[in-house]
């Protein structure tokens, strides 16, 4: 059976990813095959190409009732070494949710980001922006670590390898970035963040527990990451005793592409509720998006959880960080910032304005 759908009412998923302009009506179709009421649409900028923000803000206008947006940052002035002028982060965060968008995404955090971007979360260059981050009391989901194999050669899934996700002795360190994030919610302990992909502990669930318990204004998502499954399918006790435990801290969340087909879209989601809901023991079927490996990488056993838990974290939990509605969007305010994304992307790469995404949702924006 590669289908399977969820009996829960209302469904709000913290993690989707818009790819590209083109993808308006696969996204409404792969949302309604997966039953999916409203969705969050994680924006990570790609600041030399004008893209990653704006496809999200053209959703959001345009089916307002559907789609949250949490905005990445640009980082396009250190990126560039100054050629592109952006406004500091804390200026970003505070003018996004000034727009309309509903929270930050990060992903400041993932080994390949610091690849591009050396600079750690604890450094001056965010200090502004964590502090009025708190103030706001934005929710962020932000992406920190990777799982442990990506680091070691020989565990490396094909899939993660194909996407240079494999990291070596030049890479910073998971413990690393573990510690840096340590630091920054002592320094801010009112922060409000889903870390995506259940913040890679899923496989010591003690030091998850410890984690949430040390810090009561942090979650963690459910986005495959298909290893979280994998672990937690080994002890499926304890991690049913987890989610029962901390089931007001575990958001709902797939990682959905606007770029997968719709049976795509269908099976990825189906695996997380048929893991949350069912006590079935099975495997990713053999039509899974590319991301969800193979059949005999392992096996999941479902936790069949109780609807109380399933609500929270189905609904209640995202609900109570971002609201049950999205925010409705500032047009004007949208297209000004995509312009303005579209000139910063000239200054930075080259890439005439005219050309980026940005500047073609602008342009749609003001024709609507
Ligand atoms: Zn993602």
């Amino acid at each position: 059976m590669s289908e399977w759908s969820s009996k829960a009412k209302d469904i709000l998923d913290c993690h989707v990813h818009m790819r590209s302009l083109a993808d308006e009506e696969s996204m409404l179709a792969i949302r309604e095959a997966t039953g999916i009421d409203r969705m969050v649409l994680v924006s990570i900028q790609n600041p030399g190409e004008g893209a990653g923000l704006p496809q999200s803000l053209y959703m959001k206008a345009c089916h307002s009732s559907l789609f949250f947006v949490f905005a990445g940052l640009n980082h396009a002035e250190k990126l560039s070494g100054g050629k592109a002028s952006t406004p500091s982060l804390a200026e970003q965060a505070a003018a996004y949710l000034e727009m309309g968008c509903d929270g930050i995404k990060m992903i400041e955090g993932k080994p390949t980001s610091r690849q591009k971007m050396d600079i750690p979360v604890t450094d001056p260059y965010f200090a502004e922006y964590w502090e009025r981050a708190e103030e706001l009391g934005v929710p962020i989901v932000w992406h920190v670590n990777d799982p442990e194999e990506f680091w070691d050669p020989d565990a490396l899934p094909g899939w993660a390898k194909e996407r240079n996700w494999g990291y070596g002795p030049d890479d910073v360190r998971k413990e690393q970035l573990y510690a840096e994030v340590d630091e920054v919610l002592t320094r801010h302990p009112g922060l409000r963040i889903i870390f995506a992909h259940f913040y890679f502990l899923s496989a010591d669930l003690p030091r998850a527990a410890r984690f949430f318990d040390e810090h009561p204004t942090v979650y963690f998502d459910l986005a495959p990451g298909i290893e979280m499954l994998y672990n937690i399918s080994r002890d499926p006790e304890a991690g049913r005793e987890f989610f029962l435990k901390y089931a007001d801290r575990i958001v709902f969340g797939t990682d959905l592409s606007s770029s997968l087909s719709v049976e795509e879209g269908v099976i990825r989601a189906g695996i997380v509720y048929r893991w949350l809901e069912s006590d079935d023991t099975f495997r990713v079927p053999e039509e899974a998006d590319f991301l969800l490996g193979p059949p005999e990488d392992g096996i999941v056993r479902g936790m069949a959880l109780p609807d109380v838990a399933l609500a929270r974290i189905y609904s209640g939990n995202l609900i109570r960080l971002a609201g049950s509605r999205p925010r409705p969007l500032d047009v004007q305010a949208a297209i000004a910032a995509c312009e303005r994304l579209a000139s910063i992307a000239e200054a930075m790469s080259g890439k005439r304005a005219a050309e980026t995404d940005a500047a073609q949702v602008a342009e749609r924006l003001a024709g609507r």
